[in-house]
């Protein structure tokens, strides 16, 4: 196993990581980089993604990117957590992927508790159990005694779900004046693990629905909203948009279609370019920075991470009911990202940045 310190202060995404490692294991043949973009706050905390890059740069650039969004999102979270995130070069259903999985957690080890690892794209939580095996800086496990008598644990995919809600009532409230989101018109694209969730909440606090996904069963599941066909959703004459699929859908070809008010949804990196934060302004359209909205899966899993390892972050006791209060300030903190967007005429993925890079550089 080798761990060679990378240095890509070249790479437009670089943004003064504090550590980037590249991870080769000649036995597993495991190849991987970490990276820790910034630990002011604590620790680097972000999933590991397994994906066959073409290229190693093309996975450099993938965990740049993706440590130092949670960075950022970690910080308005208001969680004592840094930004960190690793990607593993290889096929998602290797045959040797466990072994891949406990090598990997030797180099997690290795590094002394500066990255926490959990599931992200290509990873599931049978390979955190793996790479539990060889570190205990890992979390999205099933759960134990603590955690489950906590409360915690399990999928966070809801979790998730409740914080979009939350963003979103701060996102009505901006543009109706009223949290109440009854009757206010939602035009969701992916009715995923988090889509399907949220439609969900939308639904129980008497929202119109307009939902659209690319597996059409899932649309039939959803009997009280009406059905959009996949590109129709851009079109869609509703109050706010939630994008819960994929990720740059937020760019000039769809901006200039876009007929809602605002815009706020799960999915990560949902602006093409920073430049599309400002098209949005321009067009009038409100928009809640997914990383603020999507932040309830990393609360809840850092608390269940808190947990397991008896950490006493935060002066209370850490549960379901504290964790669900956690989550529900997602939208007092998009409340505040809007008002001040308002009031400094500037477009809010802006003034999200701002305001978490006011707090990590304390
Ligand atoms: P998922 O894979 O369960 O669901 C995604 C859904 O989008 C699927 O039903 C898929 O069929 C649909 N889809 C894909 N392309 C589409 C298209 N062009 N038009 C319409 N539908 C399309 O994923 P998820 O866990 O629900 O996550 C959704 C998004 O939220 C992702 O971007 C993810 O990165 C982000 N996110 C998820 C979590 C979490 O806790 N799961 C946390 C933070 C961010």
């Amino acid at each position: 196993m080798r761990l060679t310190a990378l240095n890509p202060a070249y790479n437009p995404n670089f943004d003064q990581h504090e550590r980037v490692v590249l991870v080769e294991d000649d036995v597993t043949g495991l190849k991987a980089i970490i990276a820790v973009h910034n630990s002011t706050l604590g620790p680097g905390m972000g999933g590991c993604r397994i994906y066959n890059y073409k290229t190693q740069e093309d996975a450099i650039t993938d965990v740049l990117r993706l440590s130092r969004g949670m960075t950022y999102k970690s910080a308005l979270a208001g969680l004592p957590l840094g930004g960190g995130k690793s990607v593993i070069i290889a096929d998602s259903n290797a045959p040797n992927k466990a072994d891949m999985m406990r090598a990997f957690g030797d180099a997690i080890e290795k590094l002394s508790g500066i990255y926490i690892t959990a599931e992200d794209i290509g990873s599931t939580d049978e390979d955190m159990i793996e790479i539990a095996r060889s570190t205990s800086y890992v979390c999205g496990l099933p759960p134990q005694d603590t955690v489950l008598a906590a409360g915690l644990g399990g999928n966070p995919s809801p979790l998730t779900a409740y914080g979009v809600f939350q963003a979103l009532r701060a996102l009505t409230e901006s543009i109706k004046g009223t949290t109440d989101i009854k009757d206010v018109h939602f035009a969701v694209q992916g009715l995923g693990a988090v889509g399907s969730a949220l439609v969900r909440y939308l639904r129980d606090a008497g929202a119109k629905l307009t939902v659209t996904d690319m597996v059409a069963t899932r649309m039939e599941n959803m009997p009280f909203a009406t059905a959009s066909t996949l590109d129709d959703i851009y079109n869609t004459d509703a109050d706010i948009f939630c994008p819960c699929a994929m990720g740059a859908i937020l760019n000039t070809n769809t901006i200039p279609h876009l007929r809602v008010k605002a815009v706020g949804g799960a999915a990560n990196n949902q602006l093409a370019t920073k430049e599309d934060d400002a098209h949005l302004k321009e067009r009038g359209i409100r928009y809640a920075p997914d990383y603020v909205v999507n932040a309830g899966g990393i609360i809840a899993v850092a608390y269940e991470y808190f947990v397991r390892n008896n950490l006493q972050v935060f002066p209370y006791v850490l549960n379901k009911e504290s964790l669900m209060a956690h989550i529900e300030k997602i939208r007092a903190t998009t409340a505040e990202i809007l008002a001040h967007a308002t009031n400094e005429n500037l477009p809010t993925g802006m003034v999200a940045d701002k305001m978490a890079e006011s707090i990590f550089a304390k």
